[in-house]
């Protein structure tokens, strides 16, 4: 068990060499390798907790649940920082990666004709992986496709994953690490075009586009590539690319990191919303917050913004122009079950829930769904998918634990904020209803019947649209990465001549510096950010 943590409201000094905005999980990497390093560090947070978006929730009244009540899932954090950082974090691999449950009459294979079927793609993949691609496809061609295509962006990952610790790499030196023909597909040219050349069935296409889309409005066929950028994250983590499920929830993650920091010395203010950083170029800065008991000013050698780049120019003063404001995309759902319901495809759902289930996510689902949704419509066939982590880790059911009680977490894509803007109670109810009814096709019984009921009598039902985000946590727009992603490497002529820019942490202001989401390689729940912003003020004493 780790240390309680110290939360506390008040500050003991007037001047620290680093003042945090925000305790979220980055806020508490920078926080922790600077006061290790010496420095004098505190971290502001304007709700009662630290974390943002990485933490437990006992989201339903008289339940024991402690769920993961945004982000799940962890990838991108390298193992060497959780080493670094003497962290008690246990992640937990999926024994499935995915399911694919389709519906008769979908298959072209064996499972053609009037069967429900379903994809599965086991960990480690293994004959039965094979078979359910032949029963989708009627060959071995879709598997090998598969298997090729991604060994080709292991290739890309293996690359990539050790220099995201390290200053930014140009580009170039990356390209000339990896094999041509993945490099175009993936950073090249937009993501769709790889898909449909390498892949023929509706399905699979899908399967392969969803890691593009988590978070991220965009057609895989977008010339923005905004969609490659998050499949890449989504591929890259620790060189495998494997998401797997933090033990005791993702606030555990966050507690391992709160403790860490009040271990090296850092303090943590908890309760403190940040006003105003008043930057004097590189002679520091003066940071103003308010929390029950007024306004309070302290001075900082550094000010390190775990705040997204949108809300920290309003914290410099500025007027951030509203059409640049990100905008998130997702729905999320957590749900608590009294049992798994039973799928039409006879499969077993503590195989088919034990990875990604994925609802209404054939490429063409997917690109209908973006345009209904970019013509200003909820889509009619929400795609989405649906993760159950109580089966990888029982311990975040508390009392419930072999009870059949498991947690059911939804992630739906093609939501965008703008839907839900002119009658967001309604439109709601409508994006929940239909993300229920994607799971409902497959199901022998309505996902409704399986819903536990809390102390009220009320069904667990938990959803967040990107408004509820932007209310609960900031985040601008509700973007789970505060804004777009950027690639993980610096532009070839882009200049790396001071500590921010070399580390991609730069804001323009030599005194105050990115460390959350918003700093390029910040995205997910990874540390990367706090880590990168640490390394380059070390570097610039
Ligand atoms: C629904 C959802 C699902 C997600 N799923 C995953 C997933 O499974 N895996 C994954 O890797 N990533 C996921 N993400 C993304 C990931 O959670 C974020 O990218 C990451 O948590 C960001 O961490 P951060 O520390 O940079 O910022 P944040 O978590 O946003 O933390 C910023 C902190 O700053 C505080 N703050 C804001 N304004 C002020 C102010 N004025 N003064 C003081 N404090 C302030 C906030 O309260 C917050 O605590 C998900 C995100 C969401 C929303």
């Amino acid at each position: 068990m780790e240390a309680p943590v110290t939360h506390s409201h008040r500050l003991t000094r007037s001047t620290y060499d680093a003042v945090v905005v925000g305790g979220g999980h980055n806020g508490l990497v920078a926080a922790t390798y600077l006061a290790r390093a010496g420095l004098s560090v505190a971290v502001l947070e304007r709700l009662d907790h630290t974390g943002g978006a990485a933490v437990s929730a006992r989201a339903f009244p008289g339940s024991p649940v402690r769920l993961s009540r945004y982000s799940y899932l962890v990838s991108l954090m390298p193992e060497q920082l959780v080493a670094d950082l003497g962290l008690d974090v246990r992640l937990e691999s999926r024994t499935t990666a995915s399911y694919t449950p389709y519906l008769p009459g979908t298959a072209t294979g064996a499972g053609a004709g009037g069967e429900a079927g379903g994809l599965l793609v086991e960990r480690p993949e293994g004959p039965a992986t094979r078979a359910s691609f032949a029963a989708l496809t009627g060959s071995d061609d879709a598997y090998d496709a598969w298997v090729s295509f991604y060994a080709e962006v292991e290739e890309l990952a293996r690359a990539v994953a050790p220099t995201l610790l390290a200053p930014l790499p140009r580009e170039d030196e990356l390209a000339a690490r990896v094999p041509e023909q993945i490099w175009r597909d993936v950073v090249l040219e937009p993501l769709g075009a790889a898909i449909d050349r390498r892949f023929r069935d509706d399905t699979v296409r899908g399967v392969v586009g969803t890691d593009a889309l988590i978070g991220t409005f965009a057609s895989l066929h977008d010339p923005s590539l905004v969609q490659n950028r998050c499949f890449l994250y989504h591929l890259i983590g620790n060189g495998t690319g494997e998401w797997r499920v933090p033990v005791g929830g993702m606030g555990a993650v966050t507690d391992a990191l709160a403790a860490a920091a009040t271990r090296a010395g850092a303090e943590l203010v908890t309760g403190a919303d940040v006003r105003r950083v008043v930057a004097d170029g590189s002679r520091g800065a003066e940071v103003t917050w308010a929390d029950a008991d007024g306004t309070h000013t302290v001075a900082a050698g550094q000010v390190l913004s775990g705040v997204a780049p949108y809300v920290l120019e309003r914290l410099l003063g500025g007027t951030p122009d509203e059409a640049t404001k990100p905008e998130g995309s997702q729905l999320k759902i957590n749900l608590l079950l009294d049992r798994l319901p039973r799928l039409r495809s006879g499969a077993d759902p503590a195989v088919a829930f034990a990875g990604t289930l994925h609802l209404n996510e054939t490429a063409s689902h997917i690109e209908r769904a973006y345009a209904e949704a970019a013509a200003g419509r909820v889509p009619t066939e929400l795609p989405g998918e649906v993760y159950c982590h109580s089966l990888t880790d029982p311990s975040i059911l508390g009392e419930l634990a072999g009870s059949g009680a498991q947690t059911l977490t939804y992630f739906g894509l093609h939501t965008p904020a703008s839907l839900f803007t002119a009658h967001p109670a309604a439109t709601k109810a409508l994006a929940v209803e239909r993300a229920l009814a994607s799971l409902d096709q497959h199901l022998l019984e309505p996902i409704a019947d399986c819903v536990a009921r809390d102390g009220n009598g009320d069904p667990c039902i938990e959803a967040k649209i990107p408004q509820d985000v932007e209310a609960d946590l900031a985040m601008p727009g509700g973007h789970i990465f505060h804004g777009d992603l950027d690639w993980p490497w610096a532009p070839q002529r882009a200049a790396l001549d001071t500590p921010a820019r070399a580390w991609g942490v730069d804001t323009g202001v030599e005194s105050v510096l990115l460390c959350g989401s918003g700093a390029r390689r910040g995205g997910a729940v990874s540390g990367l950010g706090g880590h990168n912003a640490a390394q380059a003020v070390l570097a610039a004493r």
